[in-house]
């Protein structure tokens, strides 16, 4: 499927096992944001390509994968795992060399998948019908649960091994097929996790590959053939998905952006929260939709976190995400790039002011890399444009606060409501604040964290729909009920009885 050129590598579409050129003969470059290197080149696939990967995914439902048993499917989810975590190493460097985020962290993603595909595997056999005690006795009514058919699974550059079998994983143990349109910045470990499964033993049409710009991504929503669209992206997108999906009555799981509080109270443990804080924004260059982008830190302390977080912020090491002594890598596309330098402007106009960073910078030998200084922002007002738009990278905004009414109508005082993190040692206040906060995921005296059995999705607009935990799966079935007469009596309509 891969084969070496001198200036990259090139990448086909991935089609019922197969390596397939898109019909047009079209192909796009993929920029290393390192060093703003062209990488490597993909098919830019259009709707005949997108037909033919939805016809692979329908013939493998109809075939192979249909008539496994849930166990045997489980199984293979499990193996599938297996063979992600042995090749993390290569699965992270193509990632790394695309969205330019640290190998530790992509390599770190790419092992821990294994436990998404345990736990989904382990799901795929306890997926149970129900019997219902209709009022007649004689009715044995039962419901079967079945897949939804082929499954669109649309993600993005950031975390693209991990988001993708987030969507997969509970996708498949469902039953269901999947065509999948990976970022067109960071497409191709899509190939090796689609080669893997097969390795694994999980037939070919089961996971397709497909790639390119938004254009492919509508063309898979549009598609008369797919039954479900789960997507993880920006907001914008995301409503864009949901109409489209919407005018054919398609459902879809969205998975989309953040603008999370990280709240700070005057009791904290300020160690902890201070580094919570940091790798709540710095970590991955606050390009993680749960990036905790807006810190409220409460008046009595705000001074002291302040300056700990400007002098933790200045020694962050900006340099090769390869090296493993580099701390914050570039951002992973130059548009990103200016997206971050635009909003911190715009913030500025708005009356913000700059306490670190705010810049591009310059890492020595990497001087065309994408690199931009970790930024703190503070004396911003509520309806600054940067505390109410996603950013997607190293900008954190602090702003003081007096209460815990204050901070809950700031904290939920924008569109989004991916995640939160509440800082203290009062047990009362950290439950109430759990409650009070439109959030999907409050963390409390942590943040970031993340598990296969624990849903994960969004309030208001940072989503519908859940992924992650039990729930996830129900989003990839639906409902037969059966009902069988099992009495010799008929009921006819058209005879009175006396
Ligand atoms: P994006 O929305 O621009 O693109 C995501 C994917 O959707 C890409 O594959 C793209 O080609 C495709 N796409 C874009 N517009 C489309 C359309 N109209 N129809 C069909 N496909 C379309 O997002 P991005 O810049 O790649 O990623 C960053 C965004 O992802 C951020 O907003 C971030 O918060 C969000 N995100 C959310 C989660 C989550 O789990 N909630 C996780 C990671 C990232």
């Amino acid at each position: 499927m891969q084969t070496q050129l001198e200036s990259g590598q090139s990448f086909d579409n991935y089609i019922a096992g197969r390596s397939v050129a898109s019909l047009s003969g079209q192909r796009f470059e993929s920029i290393n944001p390192a060093n703003g290197q062209a990488w490597g080149s993909f098919a830019e696939s259009d709707r005949d390509d997108v037909d033919l990967a939805v016809a692979a995914a329908r013939d493998a439902l109809a075939g192979a994968w249909g008539k496994l048993s849930p166990t045997r499917r489980g199984r293979l989810l499990m193996a599938w795992g297996e063979k992600i975590a042995a090749r993390s190493e290569k699965i992270a460097r193509l990632e790394s060399a695309q969205n330019g985020k640290l190998l530790a962290e992509m390599k770190a993603q790419a092992n821990v998948v294994k436990e998404w595909l345990y736990y989904f595997g382990g799901l795929a056999d306890k997926i149970e019908g129900r019997v219902i005690p209709i009022e007649r006795q004689s009715v044995l009514n039962y419901t079967l649960r079945e897949p939804l058919g082929v499954i669109g699974v649309i993600v993005p550059w950031n975390s693209p091994t991990f988001l993708t079998i987030m969507s997969c994983a509970p996708a498949l143990a469902a039953g269901n097929t999947v065509v999948l349109k990976p970022s067109e910045v960071t497409s191709a470990s899509a190939f090796e996790l689609a080669r893997l499964a097969e390795e694994a033993g999980i037939p070919p049409g089961v996971i397709n590959v497909v790639t390119g710009a938004r254009a492919v991504g509508e063309a898979l929503v549009n598609h008369e053939g797919v039954a479900k669209i789960c997507f993880t992206g920006s907001d914008s997108a995301g409503r864009a998905i949901a109409s489209q999906a919407g005018a054919r009555l398609a459902s879809c799981t969205l998975e989309l952006g953040g603008k999370s509080p990280n709240i700070v109270f005057g009791d904290a443990l300020v160690d902890n929260a201070v580094v919570g804080l940091l790798s709540g924004i710095f970590a991955a260059a606050g390009q993680t939709c749960i990036a905790g982008s807006r810190a409220y830190v409460h008046e009595s302390i705000y001074d002291e976190v302040v300056d700990r977080l400007v002098q933790r912020a200045k020694g962050i090491r900006l340099g090769d995400p390869l090296a493993p002594d580099t701390q914050m890598g570039p951002a992973a596309t130059a548009m990103q790039l200016r997206k971050n330098e635009s909003m911190v402007a715009k913030a500025v106009d708005a009356g913000a002011q700059i306490l670190h960073g705010g810049r591009r910078a310059s890492v020595p030998g990497l001087e065309q890399g994408f690199f931009f200084e970790p930024t703190i922002l503070h004396r911003l007002a509520a309806d600054n444009p940067i505390m109410q738009e996603e950013v997607f990278g190293p900008v954190l905004a602090v702003t003081p606060f007096r209460d815990d009414d204050e901070v809950v109508a700031l904290a939920n005082g924008t569109k989004f409501g991916l995640a939160a993190g509440v800082w203290t040692r009062e047990l009362r206040r950290a439950h109430s604040m759990a409650r009070r906060l439109q959030a999907g995921t409050v963390w409390i005296n942590t943040y970031r964290a993340m598990a296969f059995n624990s849903p994960f999705g969004g309030y208001k607009d940072s989503g519908i729909g859940r992924v992650n935990g039990m729930e996830s799966v129900d989003q990839f079935l639906q409902t037969k009920s059966v009902w069988c007469e099992t009495s010799d009596e008929i009921q006819d309509p058209f005879v009175l009885k006396v």
